[in-house]
């Protein structure tokens, strides 16, 4: 009944729930074509308003960027690029009747849109992840995440008002990071940044009170990073003070700090969770799908879903098996970088039953930013320089680019480097911590 459906419609619907690094690309480039006979529809649906580029969220819950300045407003790129936007909340699917179920949308308080369904002839689901707290009790209560817009957001705006409380009572405040993966490590050299810029603007002492802990279960920060990148970033972070705790296991969270086996106590006004990756809870509802331990949907090699053709799924949210290649895809931004292209490339001809190419992974390098103290990094396993470890200025920029290349793909050449420039008169302008 659905199939006969759809294929008397004048066009396809194509509905891609989140809007991050690969779902905003996959909406703004697909939007507009057609699939040989149909127009593709396509409607993006996210839970934030506006998407910021989520490995610069570390620099907005620190306050050395603001999210204002940086984000990407669903409703304008959706109208610039042909594209629906649906605000809400996904929290279920229903791949039998074709439909995404949407959350009502509730503020101050009051439902402004109540629980609605919107029906796909085609999903893609790019999620995204969320750190993982392991089962571990108390973090829910008791630990700020790092995942999104407003994560990003709301930990800034506790972490301005407690600085300026220690600096007030002449008490030091601690900030305990669980996880010494890219966001644990980048988020402690960031606050470092932070304090010394605002002790700029008035809260004299900020630096001296702020103490950053970093702890990571493993025997090293930066597992997947190769070891002279993690060593060379380590030293960089205990020059700056902060306090590296490798080998630590947290095995509860209460509000005074981290519980750590032997009951001893890593004490810290601020706890954040920043530890391994898990999947939305909204692939929950394809339980019948295959998915990984941690959650992700299994695709096959054109991102498909092998039981539900009307299904794809990439980002974090996805484990692609890839022809040639026996390791998972990692989950970065790269990865949901080259996905996303080809999606955009291909789902046209997918839609309408063609052959394709399958889906390949190339890794271009890791690097890992210390704000503006030093950067690392590797040139992967591609490219003249295969493997090579690189630092300072080079390594900064090569980090900015992947941010740059980014905006200028969302919005072309000519609009992606205005935003550059604005971006950089910006920051000589105005004051480089968020202080309002
Ligand atoms: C601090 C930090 C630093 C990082 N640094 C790097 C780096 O240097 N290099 C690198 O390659 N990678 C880096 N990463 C990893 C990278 O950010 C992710 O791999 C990448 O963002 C994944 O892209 P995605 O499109 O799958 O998900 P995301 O970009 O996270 O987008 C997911 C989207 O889905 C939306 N969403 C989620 N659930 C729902 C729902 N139920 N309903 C509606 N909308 C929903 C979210 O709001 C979000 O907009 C970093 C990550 C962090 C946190």
């Amino acid at each position: 009944m659905v199939d006969t459906m759809s294929s008397i419609s004048e066009s396809h619907r194509l509905v891609v729930v989140g809007g991050g690094v690969a779902g905003l690309d996959v909406a703004t480039h697909v939007a507009r074509k057609g699939t040989g006979d149909r127009q593709l529809e396509v409607t993006l649906i996210d839970r934030e308003p506006a998407y910021v580029w989520k490995p610069m969220l570390h620099t907005i819950a620190a306050g050395t960027s603001d999210a204002g300045a940086q984000e990407t407003v669903y409703a304008a790129q959706a109208r610039g690029h042909g594209f629906r936007y649906e605000y809400g909340e996904a929290i279920g699917v229903d791949r039998y009747a074709r439909e995404v179920k949407l959350a009502p949308l509730v503020i101050d308080g009051e439902e402004i849109v109540p629980t609605r369904t919107i029906s796909y002839d085609t999903l893609v689901l790019a999620v995204g992840s969320r750190a993982n707290d392991f089962g571990t009790p108390g973090v829910a209560e008791h630990c700020a995440s790092i995942d999104s817009r407003s994560d990003a957001i709301a930990f800034n705006d506790r972490l301005r008002v407690e600085l300026v409380k220690s600096v007030g009572a002449g008490q030091p405040l601690t900030v305990g990071i669980v996880g010494g993966g890219a966001t644990g490590v980048e988020l402690a050299a960031e606050l470092i940044e932070a304090a010394a810029v605002v002790e700029q603007y008035g809260v004299f002492g900020a630096s001296n009170h702020l103490r950053v802990v970093l702890i990571e279960s493993g025997p090293r920060l930066l597992a997947p990073f190769p070891e002279k990148v993690a060593a060379a970033a380590q030293t960089k972070l205990e020059q700056l003070g902060v306090i590296v705790r490798t080998g630590t296991r947290v095995i509860a969270v209460d509000p005074t700090g981290f519980r750590l086996s032997g009951d001893e106590l890593v004490s810290a006004g601020l706890k954040v969770w920043a530890a391994g990756i898990k999947a939305p809870p909204l692939l929950d509802s394809l339980n019948d799908l295959e998915r990984t331990r941690s959650g992700q949907l299994v695709v096959g090699p054109t991102l498909a879903v092998p039981r539900d053709p009307h299904i794809y799924a990439l980002g974090d949210c996805a484990s692609p098996q890839l022809p040639g290649r026996d390791t998972p895809v990692p989950a970065t931004a790269q990865a949901a970088n080259q996905h996303a292209r080809y999606l955009c490339r291909h789902l046209p001809a997918l839609i309408a039953g063609k052959q394709v190419r399958p889906a390949s992974y190339q890794d271009f390098g890791s690097l890992v930013s210390l704000g503006g103290f030093d950067a690392y990094g590797t040139l992967g396993r591609f490219g003249f320089f295969e493997g090579g470890f690189i630092r300072g200025r080079v390594a900064q920029l090569g980090h900015a680019m992947l941010y740059r290349s980014y905006q200028a793909r969302l919005h072309g050449l000519w609009k992606g480097t205005l935003l550059w420039l604005i971006d950089t008169l910006g920051r000589r302008v105005r004051p480089n911590a968020r202080l309002s």
